[in-house]
């Protein structure tokens, strides 16, 4: 078939050719793809072979300054923000449907520069993309204040309006997702929007965008910007017109965007982080289907996933029988050029992230942990990685504390409930969690303790646009997704009038 298993060299193939060209590269502004300023430009690689897919225009602040202009235009003189919201959610259902015509290109190109298996992009990720905005559409035209009792003599309105000119910065684990996370809730509530892309994966977001202007959007709503995080990123969180930054990346960039919002204008900030989350298997479960899980829950997205069960603690009753059928299933994965049929594990997204991994795995093995399958890369070139599992994993051992971001399991071993419920907990994580229980009182005091802002029960990344997502502690500030998203781009005004006007009587 062609389909390799884990350590094979199925790397060392030629890579299959994307079915798709690469048609947008440069900076969108004012509805406009232009240069760069600087006329600079950057690569950005295909992970499964490191070499240059295409030349993209890389911003930075100078280009920041240009597309913050465009936006707070837009925003001042509409007509985006004074439209009617049903005319808003006219064009994002419009705007669902083109995305949906185009899901095998987008998906295409998502999976060329991120190097996510197809089938996951056009099965999965875009379809969720088009979900989320009809499900923003369909807030569009329902987001409204209220009229608040306060006295006799007086009428109160509370009016609820869009918050004004948007920042946001995205990574390159889910880069529509998180395009969709962001740009979604921002333009049902009628504000513009200056969107970074990572610089790993600027490609699908400049198509997204495209797209959107010809479902409607007018010119200026939505920018996107191309390049490096220290140059663009830090120009935008500190830009003195962004009246709100949105940011997704890892708790240390996510401490220097809300340090940069502080120190110009104190915009508000919502920030989705790392994690370190548990997965929690009891000895009631059934012990094939918890492996399952468990291996879901790391190895989903080559293990890049903010959210991923990376501390695997299982009863100890269990324990030596859930490793075995761990590492079983870990061999089996089928790891490999993400666009050939039946792969469920592509290269890790660059050599950073590849070199990063590979040291935790030195890591755990220089800690004392048994490395029970995996542990090396595979073929010799891109960043493909075995399926890689730590067992006889101890809570202070960095594998266990650190996000690793990676295909790499470790293992825990508990005794009761109420020492894994304080193990989970001692983490500075607060992201999700999973629980595999047949026990239902086990599973409500588990969904009680855990201080994690998802609780997956016999179940794991679990999403809907509808349901909520974000961190306790230091996996980040506010909420995606649901009705929350929406309080992060919205402004609140109280307006009072007294009931009969002295000066007029
Ligand atoms: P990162 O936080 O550096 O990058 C995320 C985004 O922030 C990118 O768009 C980047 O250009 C931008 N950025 C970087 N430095 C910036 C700065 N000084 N000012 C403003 N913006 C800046 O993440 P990374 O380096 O791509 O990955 C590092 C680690 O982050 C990973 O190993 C992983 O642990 C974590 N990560 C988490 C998520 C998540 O979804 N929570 C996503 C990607 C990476």
């Amino acid at each position: 078939s062609g389909i390799q298993t884990f350590g094979t060299a199925a790397a060392l193939e030629e890579p299959i050719t994307p079915p798709v060209q690469v048609n947008y590269t440069k900076l969108l502004i004012n509805g406009q793809f232009v240069d760069s300023a600087s006329g600079k430009t950057f690569p950005t690689l295909d992970p499964r072979t490191g070499e240059v897919i295409a030349h993209v225009s890389e911003g930075d602040a100078e280009d920041i300054n240009r597309a913050v202009s465009a936006a707070r235009k837009a925003f001042d003189e509409g007509p985006w923000p004074k439209m009617t919201g049903y005319a808003r959610s006219r064009i994002l259902n419009r705007f669902a449907d083109l995305v949906e015509e185009h899901n095998d290109e987008l998906a295409a190109l998502e999976t060329w520069d991120n190097g996510k298996p197809y089938e996951q992009s056009a099965q999965s990720e875009i379809p969720t993309f088009c979900r989320l905005f009809r499900y923003y559409a369909g807030w569009a035209d329902k987001i409204h204040g209220l009229v608040v009792p306060a006295d006799s003599s007086h009428h109160v309105q509370v009016l609820h309006e869009p918050i004004g000119v948007a920042g946001q910065i995205i990574p390159w684990n889910f880069p529509l997702l998180m395009f969709a996370w962001k740009v979604g809730p921002a333009l049902a509530c009628g504000n513009t929007i200056v969107l970074k892309t990572a610089e790993q994966t600027p490609l699908t977001a400049l198509y997204a965008a495209k797209l959107l202007h010809e479902a409607g959007l007018p010119d200026g709503v939505l920018n996107v910007i191309s390049g490096y995080g220290p140059t663009a990123g830090a120009a935008l969180a500190s830009h003195m017109d962004v009246d709100k930054l949105a940011f997704t990346g890892s708790t240390e960039t996510g401490k220097i965007v809300l340090e940069l919002a502080a120190k110009s204008n104190l915009k508000p900030v919502t920030l989705e982080l790392g994690g370190k989350s548990p997965m929690i298997i009891f000895d009631d479960a059934d012990v094939d289907k918890a492996v399952e899980l468990a291996h879901f829950a790391l190895f989903f997205n080559q293990g890049q996933c903010c959210c991923a069960g990376s501390r695997t603690f299982v009863h100890e009753q269990v324990y030596d029988e859930f490793v075995e059928k761990a590492k079983a299933r870990a061999l089996r994965r089928v790891v490999g050029d993400p666009f050939k049929k039946g792969v469920e594990q592509g290269p890790q997204i660059d050599d950073e992230q590849f070199n990063k991994v590979m040291r935790y795995i030195r890591s755990g093995v220089g800690s004392g942990a048994t490395l029970v399958s995996g542990g090396d890369r595979i073929g010799n070139k891109g960043y493909y990685i075995q399926p890689t599992i730590f067992s006889n994993v101890k809570d202070e051992m960095e594998i266990a504390k650190d996000e690793i971001f990676g295909p790499v399991q470790s293992i825990l071993k508990f005794k009761d409930i109420d020492e894994v419920i304080r193990r989970a907990n001692a983490s500075h994580y607060g992201l999700a969690a999973g629980v595999f229980t047949s026990n239902i009182d086990k599973a409500n005091t588990l969904t009680r303790a855990l201080r994690a802002g998802t609780i997956w029960i016999n179940c794991f990344d679990v999403f809907d646009a509808a349901i909520p997502f974000g961190g306790y502690k230091m996996s980040g500030h506010g909420r995606e997704k649901g009705i929350d998203s929406l309080k992060n781009y919205l402004q609140i005004k109280a307006v009072v009038t007294p009931l009969k006007n002295p000066a007029w009587l």
